[in-house]
Parts: structure tokens; sequence; C-alpha cells
């Protein structure tokens, strides 16, 4: 067990933090305010590698494993959620199920034009009916011949505007259930299918979220992702992945919005005293620096087990879980440690806040994590199984 950051891991972060001080820092609050995705960073973040980190050399990828990739999603995070959203989306859900399950052919034409950065990758699994009962989907393709006609509409679907390529899961045959639901690429531009405008939120106002319209969409037969009817089990390996950066992402919330009221705390005097010399902030700001190290422990463990090639359903799970709700408490105290301040848009630690919230709900809510999580340990603990099998 090492818990020490390598030479390599070291000027990664580097070189993410001096992209995020030139690039994202000073922007912060005119991105969040202008509601809008800043699409000039996608070339800048291709250039870096950043489209395709987990991604092998041979199709354009930085070649690097999960743990590289917390590190940097949490490093763009601390300066902005949104562009740690936009490239967590990115990676591990669009890219990553083309790359994961898709053949040599769609692995040439669409994983190298995404890993370089000429476009972002959206994945559509949540439709307006439900996204925690997200395989009750209602979305279909039919076959037609050596195409398939797609029907149906999706919602909050992360970089949909910037995007070439959509991942879109489909219901291809209803009597099978579980087992009749199909993966697609869907390409900008073809016929029948619509963007809709960017959702007005509470948070992560830079990343843009999006419905998706199909209405007799011909998708040619090369552009189904996998086997007919793996759209459903492979959506679910692609989430505990995915998983891993949203908990990264809200480390980086964490961490920010710790950062910012740690130094506030030395700044800001009342009664004649800097206030962190009173007892009520030294316990805020201890607790925030202990759960901030523990909700990284976990994502790091679930980033070194999936390098590993080990299943990690129920790690990333935890860690997402647990960091996403540190998050969201952790940028609560450092607005009350802020004050009036904390309020008003002079300090980000308002948009910590305001962002924070979606790792809560986003690729599973708590609730829908709470009872992923439950029933590993229940089949963990099972008796008379001996080798109890995670799902
Ligand atoms: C900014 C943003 C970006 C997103 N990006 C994407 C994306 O890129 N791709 C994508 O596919 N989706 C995306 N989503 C959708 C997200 O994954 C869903 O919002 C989420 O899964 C919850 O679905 P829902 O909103 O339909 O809530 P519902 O499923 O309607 O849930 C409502 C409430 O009921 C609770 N609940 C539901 N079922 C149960 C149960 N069985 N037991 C206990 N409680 C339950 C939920 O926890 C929640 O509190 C995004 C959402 C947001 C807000």
């Amino acid at each position: 067990m090492d818990f020490k950051i390598s030479e390599e891991q070291l000027s990664i972060r580097t070189m993410v933090r001096e992209f995020c001080e030139e690039e994202i820092t000073p922007n912060i609050l005119k991105y969040d305010e202008e509601k809008a995705f800043p699409e000039h960073l996608i070339a800048k973040m291709g250039e870096l590698g950043l489209l395709g980190i987990i991604f092998p050399e041979a199709v354009g990828g930085a070649g690097m494993g999960y743990e590289e990739y917390a590190l940097i999603i949490e490093e763009l995070s601390a300066a902005d959620p949104s562009i740690g959203l936009t490239v967590a989306a990115h990676n591990s859900l669009g890219t990553n199920h083309i790359y994961t399950y898709g053949n040599e052919e769609q692995r040439a034409r669409v994983v190298s034009h995404l890993t370089q950065g000429k476009s972002l990758a959206s994945w559509a699994l949540t439709e307006p009916g439900g996204g925690s009962d997200a395989f009750g989907l209602k979305t279909n393709a039919v076959k037609s011949g050596d195409h398939w006609i797609l029907n149906g509409s999706k919602t909050f679907i992360t970089n949909p505007n910037y995007s070439d390529y959509h991942v879109v899961m489909a219901r291809t045959n209803p009597e099978k259930g579980k087992a009749g639901i199909s993966a697609f690429i869907v390409e900008k531009g073809m016929p029948g299918f619509t963007v809709g405008q960017p959702m007005n939120k509470l948070g992560m106002r830079a990343s843009d979220t999006a419905e998706l319209f199909f209405e007799d969409v011909k998708i040619p037969q090369a552009n189904l992702l996998g086997p007919e009817g793996q759209g459903y089990f492979n959506a679910l390996g692609i989430l505990d992945g995915g998983r891993i950066s949203i908990a990264a992402m809200c480390v980086g919330i964490a961490r920010g919005a710790f950062e910012h009221a740690v130094r506030y705390s030395q700044e800001r005097t009342a009664f004649g005293r800097q206030i962190h010399q009173y007892q009520a902030i030294k316990i805020k700001l201890a607790d925030m620096a202990t759960r901030i190290d523990a909700a990284r422990l976990l994502v790091m463990r679930a980033a070194s087990l999936k390098d590993q090639g080990q299943k990690v359903n129920l790690e990333s799970a935890m860690a997402k879980l647990y960091a996403s709700e540190v998050a969201v408490w952790a940028s609560n105290e450092a607005v009350q440690i802020f004050g009036g301040y904390g309020y008003i848009k002079e300090y980000p630690v308002e948009k910590y806040y305001r962002d924070s919230k979606l790792g809560t709900i986003g690729e599973g809510t708590s609730e829908i994590i709470r009872m992923v999580i439950a029933r590993d340990i229940v089949k963990m603990h099972a008796i008379d199984a001996p080798e109890p099998e995670m799902v």
C-alpha cells in the first residue's frame, strides 16, 4: 500500500494546475453568468490530452490510468466544477463507451476524433420519464434492413451542444427486458435528430446540459455499439468508471471551497482576532480537511483497483456517495465561514455550494447509490453463499 503520489503524477497535476490558473480561474464567474460552456477550451484541452486521458496513444489518447484521471478531474473541479464535469462526462461516459464496447472501425473513426479534441462526446441514458429507473426507458430503435429507426427523447444530457457523437441507449426488443436494450452512436446532423437549448440550472452553469430528440432517425448498422441487447449491461460497466470521476470532481469541489475558507479565516477578523482562532471555526476547518482526505482516499482506492483491472462496482459507489455528500457539506461550511461575503458573488464559495449539489444526483442519486452499496454488502455477507458474485 503506497499513499505517495509519483513524480510523473505530480508533473501531470502541475500541468493541469497551470492550465487552470491561466485559462479557467480568472473567468469562472464570467463562464457561470454566461451559462454556456467556453467552447474555445475544447481545442486547448485536446492539445493537453485532457479529452483522451484514459485512452491509449494508438487511438490518440494520453495513455493514463484512473489514478491520473482522478487527479486531473479533482484539479479541474477545484478551479471550476463545470469544466471538471464536462471533461468527466466526455472521457468516462461518451468516449469510454465507444472505446470499450465499440469495434475497431468505430474506435478508429470516432474515438480518435474525440480524444484529439475535435469535439466533445455525450452519453444519453436518462429520459424525461425517469433517470433512476433508467432501464424503464421508452426510446426505441426498430430494425429496418441495414438500418435502425430511432424514436424518443433524452433529458439532462451533458455536452450535447458541443458533441459530434452521442451514445444513446434505446430499447430494441421490448420482450427481452434488460437484454432488449442496445446502444447506438448518433451523429450530429443526422436527419430527425435535434438537441434542445441549454437548460437553465442551479449550478454547473458553464457545463452544457440539454435534451435530445429523435424522430425517425435512420441509424446505420455500423453505428450499433457492441452486440444487440448488451446496452444495459455495458452501461452499468460504464457507470462504474464514471462514478470514480464524479467522486473525484466532488473532492475537487470540496477542496476548492476549503482552500478559500482556510485563507479567508486568516484574513477576516472579528472581535479583534482572526476568525480561525475561534474554536467554532477551528472545528469546521479540521472536520473539512479530514473528510476531504477520507473522500480522496476512497476515490484513489477505486481508481487504483480499476487500473488493476478489478471490478469496482462497490468501491466506486462508496467513493461517489461519500465524496458527493462531503462536497455539499464542505461547501456549505465554507459559505458559513465567509459569513455575508459567502452569500455574494465576490468570492467563489457560493458557486461551489451551488455546483456541489449535482454530485448527489448525477450518475445515480445518493438514494440509488446506497441501494447499490447495500445490495453488494448483503451479497458479500450472504449466509451459505461461499463465493458471492459482485454485480
Ligand atoms: C446537470 C446534470 C447532468 C446530467 N448528465 C447526464 C448525462 O450526461 N447522461 C445521462 O444519461 N443523465 C444525466 N443526468 C441525469 C441524472 O443521472 C438523473 O437526473 C438522475 O439519475 C436522477 O434521475 P431523475 O432526475 O429522473 O430523478 P428520479 O429518478 O425521478 O428520482 C427522484 C427522487 O426519487 C428518488 N428515488 C427514485 N427511485 C428510488 C428508489 N427506488 N428508492 C429510493 N429513492 C428513489 C431519487 O433518489 C430522487 O431523490 C444529469 C443530470 C443533471 C442534473
